[in-house]
Formats: C-alpha cells, sequence, structure tokens
C-alpha cells in the first residue's frame, strides 16, 4: 500500500549473498510520511537494512487518532514481483484490486496480495474515529516466481497458540505443528505477540533463517535487552532460539526467513530481479499497459517517479 522510494544508494551496507550469523542487534527505524499526513515507522529498507529473508519492505503505521485527519486514501498504484502482506491491528482498511477484489481487513485479520506480473489496488481506512494500527509488509518473489499470475486472498481465521499468559498469532509460514494458510512462495514465517500482563515467550527459530523482531506496543525486549524508541531488533541466522521480553500490554511482530542470495531491486512499489524490470514496469504503469489493469478510486492514480538510471525520456 505504501509507495517507497528507495534509489539503492545504500545497496552497498549488505554485500549481496552476505549471510549474518548469531547476532542480535537494533536497527534504527526511519519515519516515512504516508498519504495525507500518517507518519509510519519504516523499518526495511533502511540503510542499516534492506531485506529480512525474503521481507523487503515493513512499515508500521499507529496507532493512529482518525478523528485527527481525513484518514488514509491511498490511489491507483501498481506492483510488480512482490507479495503485500497487511497485518490490521486496530481499525478497518478497504482494499480494492485490480483483479476485481473489495475486502475489508478488520483487525486480527491478513491480506495477501500477489502482485507477479502486475497488479494494482487503492487503499482507504473506515470510520471517522477511532484508532488505525497496521503493519504492511512486502514479500519478494524468488527469481522463479517473479511473473507469476496476480492473486490475492483475505485470511480472516488464523492460527493461534498461548505461551503463558500470551498470546501467539501465526501470520505466516509454519511454527511448531502449525501452518499458516497464507499462500507464501520461499521460505518465511510470521508471528504476532501480545501480551495483557507481560511475560517472556521462548520461541524456538530455525537456524537458516534470519529474523526481525519489531515492537509495535508497549515496552519489547528482546534476551533481557530492552528495545530501543523507534528501533527493531535483527538477529542473523545461526540462532535456534530467542527469548522475547513482553512488558504490560506489550506487543510484537516477528518476521524471518531464508536470506536472499541478493538483494532484490527496488523503485517506488515496483520490486524486480533485475534494473531492466524496473524500467519496463515504470514504462508500462506510465503507458496504462494491461498488465496492471485498472481500479477506479476518487483518488489520483499515482504516478511513478522515473528511475533516476534511466535515459531521459525523447
Ligand atoms: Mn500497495
Amino acid at each position: 500500500m505504501m509507495p517507497c522510494h528507495d534509489d539503492q544508494n545504500d545497496e552497498k551496507a549488505q554485500a549481496p549473498g552476505q549471510v549474518e550469523r548469531a547476532s542480535v542487534r537494533q536497527l534504527q527505524m526511519r519515519v516515512a510520511e504516508l498519504g495525507e499526513g500518517f507518519e509510519v515507522a519504516r523499518a526495511l529498507p533502511t540503510r542499516h537494512k534492506r531485506m529480512v529473508g525474503p521481507w523487503c519492505f515493513l512499515d508500521h503505521l499507529g496507532p493512529a487518532d482518525l478523528s485527527a485527519g481525513n484518514g488514509l486514501h491511498i490511489g491507483a498504484h501498481p506492483h510488480t514481483c512482490l507479495q503485500t502482506f497487511t497485518w490490521m491491528m486496530q481499525g478497518e482498511i478497504l482494499h480494492r484490486d485490480s483483479l476485481g477484489h473489495e475486502q475489508i481487513i478488520r483487525p486480527g485479520q491478513v491480506n495477501i496480495m500477489t502482485a507477479g506480473r502486475g497488479i494494482c489496488h487503492t487503499e482507504d481506512s473506515l470510520g471517522r474515529d477511532g484508532l488505525l494500527h497496521t503493519a504492511q509488509l512486502w514479500i519478494a518473489l524468488p527469481e522463479g516466481a517473479h511473473d507469476i499470475p496476480p492473486d490475492f486472498q483475505h485470511h480472516a481465521e488464523l492460527p493461534t497458540f498461548q505461551v503463558g499468559d500470551s498470546e501467539v498469532t501465526l501470520l505466516a509460514g509454519s511454527f511448531g505443528d502449525l501452518t499458516s494458510p497464507v499462500r507464501v512462495h520461499s521460505g518465511l514465517v510470521a508471528l504476532d505477540l501480545v501480551s495483557d500482563k507481560g511475560g517472556d515467550i521462548r520461541l524456538d527459530l530455525q537456524p537458516g533463517f534470519e529474523y526481525a523482531v519489531l515492537p509495535c506496543q508497549g515496552r519489547v525486549g528482546i534476551n533481557g535487552t530492552p528495545v530501543d524508541h523507534k528501533h527493531f531488533a535483527f538477529s542473523g541466522a545461526g540462532f535456534d532460539h530467542l527469548l522475547i521480553n513482553l512488558g504490560a500490554d506489550g506487543r510484537c511482530l516477528l518476521i524471518g526467513g531464508t536470506p536472499f542470495a541478493s538483494p532484490v531491486h527496488m523503485w517506488w512499489n515496483f520490486v524486480a530481479h533485475s534494473r531492466d524490470d524496473i524500467n519496463q514496469a515504470y514504462l508500462d504503469w506510465q503507458a496504462h499497459a494491461d498488465r496492471f489493469g485498472q481500479v477506479v478510486h476518487a483518488s489520483q492514480r499515482l504516478e511513478a517517479p522515473r528511475p533516476p538510471w534511466m535515459a531521459p525520456a525523447g
């Protein structure tokens, strides 16, 4: 949902194929503006970290007071070579896409939209008051699946389990004996962890995965160390467990996955495995090509910024 400018200048920060082992560190998120005055905390991509497994984008929005403005309204924009993954914690968002889907997503639910070769969509918060609290992530598609047909799925029911007084929801991938119904294309996991009274949650990890923990509410710590304000925790591959410390009313998101062999290319709302594919996606969107379809919306269709490495038009 969230237009992303990423000029690749920071690509050298993480060398292709480099796998970080067995360390937990805290990385600063950056503040980004979204729609009409909505601020989000962006964990991925930043110059500190481009991807965590296949997860290449992570925005945390809210809790934001909807009565302060006109709500969140994002006009038609395209995606390629990724899945958008929306996890709703408070409030409601209406999704519309070029395949004809119209779906309200509510707290505790996941929307997963597969862009593949191309799709476009719009998003609107519903209601004039109350709180909007959501995490929006992108999952890069592996090279062999970069141009699969677009798809959209809504999941109202997800597997949950208790750890002491805390509740864990399996959003994507597998954990223990549980498997999420969310369809993905590479090895990954996502968990929501929430606790009324607070407590420690010991999670078994897959040593081949790298992981990130994003605090969403209250106090969150990792292995006894509190995560700083506007930071998230990153763990390289090689761990077999992690202890998550939640304060009262604490909540966090854990994502993980097999490290990508090399970072994907990202420009605006496009992901690709080559700059040529980014260039083509840009040209096709600007030319209203069929690959993205159409969705009617009150807001203007978003124009793609021209990749700076492309030769000037004309
Ligand atoms: Mn989008």
